[in-house]
């Protein structure tokens, strides 16, 4: 079923308007050899590289040589043009490593020393998946991702450290990748609602929508006690995507500079929420490959306007559950 729509591997994803619009579509992928499938599911890159693979279940964390071999195989499948987002790593609350050196035993791991904010407090971690990252980027279209950034400084800090292994590499002769683009992914409510400030520090957003329902909803993405409030439909999730794709939009104007905003959570691989998130202005999915067909298959029947109106409406509404149930009348009638 799910290879229902493989004819449409090679065809463009554009919407179905006079003058179609072009909406990239790209994979995530958590382990180097599933870089193929992204080819075999028609994605142009790579949008969401997770790399915390790197570290589970292993008893000491990677070398730096075994990041770049990681990074060196993705590119090799994909070639040079096409875009692979290394996101660094995102280790803590669901995903641990025996060697992680996490705090094991937080009463609140989601709320706690996981993430960017683990790698800032252990940099020798986050140095080496850094320098492999920027090695690597003279390989292809390499960028880097900061994930879980709630503050402006916290992700300065990253670009800081960023810069220091820049200047480490540069002092001992190494090659690397000088103009690395940056992004940062806006997992976490406050990150969406800073967003304009934190547009002005990067080149681009990846809106991680599996946790930022999880962090808006205070509804804990795995626990099925509570997958009633989990919702990416729920309005207030909505907002803050509007707020995001917004102020992406304004520092575009004013900086007068290319600043593309991804969507990487599991929403943008789900058909339903593909015209609301058209709608909602965004341009650019990255999903599990296997979902790119049936989502480019959505994109093809979509156009502009209807996608607009999609979206007015359920900004309008005032609950989950009422607007899956329009999105679920308007998939049907459109398909
Ligand atoms: C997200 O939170 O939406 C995301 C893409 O990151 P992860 O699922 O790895 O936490
Ligand atoms: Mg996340």
């Amino acid at each position: 079923r799910q290879d229902r729509y493989e004819h449409l591997r090679d065809k463009p994803s554009v919407t179905a308007d006079a003058v179609p619009v072009p909406i990239r579509l790209l994979g995530n992928i958590e382990l180097a050899q599933e870089a193929a499938h992204c080819l075999d599911r028609g994605a142009e890159g790579v949008g969401l590289y997770r790399t915390e693979f790197l570290y589970l279940n292993k008893s000491a964390h990677p070398t730096e040589e075994e990041h770049y071999a990681a990074y060196a195989s993705v590119l090799g499948t994909l070639g040079s043009n096409r875009p692979v987002v290394i996101r660094t790593l995102d280790l803590g609350a669901d995903k641990f490593s025996s060697v992680s050196g996490a705090v094991a035993n937080e009463k609140n791991p989601f709320l706690g020393l996981r993430s960017v904010r683990l790698c800032l407090r252990q940099r020798e971690l986050f140095v080496t998946q850094l320098r492999a990252i920027l090695r690597a980027g003279l390989l292809g279209d390499v960028r880097v991702m900061f994930p879980m950034i709630s503050t402006a400084d916290e992700l300065r800090q990253c670009k800081t450290l960023l810069n220091d292994v820049k200047e480490e590499l540069e002092y001992a002769g190494i090659p690397f990748k000088r103009d690395l683009r940056v992004g940062t992914m806006i997992e976490v409510p406050s990150a969406a609602l800073l967003a304009d400030v934190l547009a002005r520090e990067v080149d681009f957003f990846s809106i991680g929508t599996n946790d930022l329902i999880q962090y808006t909803l205070a509804a804990d993405r795995n626990n099925e006690h509570v997958a009633n409030l989990y919702s990416p439909a729920d309005p207030a999730v909505l907002r803050l995507i509007r707020m995001v794709v917004q102020a992406a939009q304004k520092e575009k104007e004013h900086g007068k500079r290319a600043f593309d905003v991804n969507v990487c959570g599991e929403m943008s691989g789900e058909p339903l929420y593909i015209p609301l998130l058209v709608g909602l202005g965004l341009r650019q999915f990255s999903a599990t490959p296997r979902k790119i067909p049936e989502i480019k298959r959505v994109i093809r029947e979509l156009r502009i306007p209807e996608a607009e109106e999609v979206a007015r409406r359920a900004l309008a509404m005032e609950s989950a559950s009422q607007v899956t149930s329009y999105l679920r009348d308007h998939l049907r009638k459109m398909l």
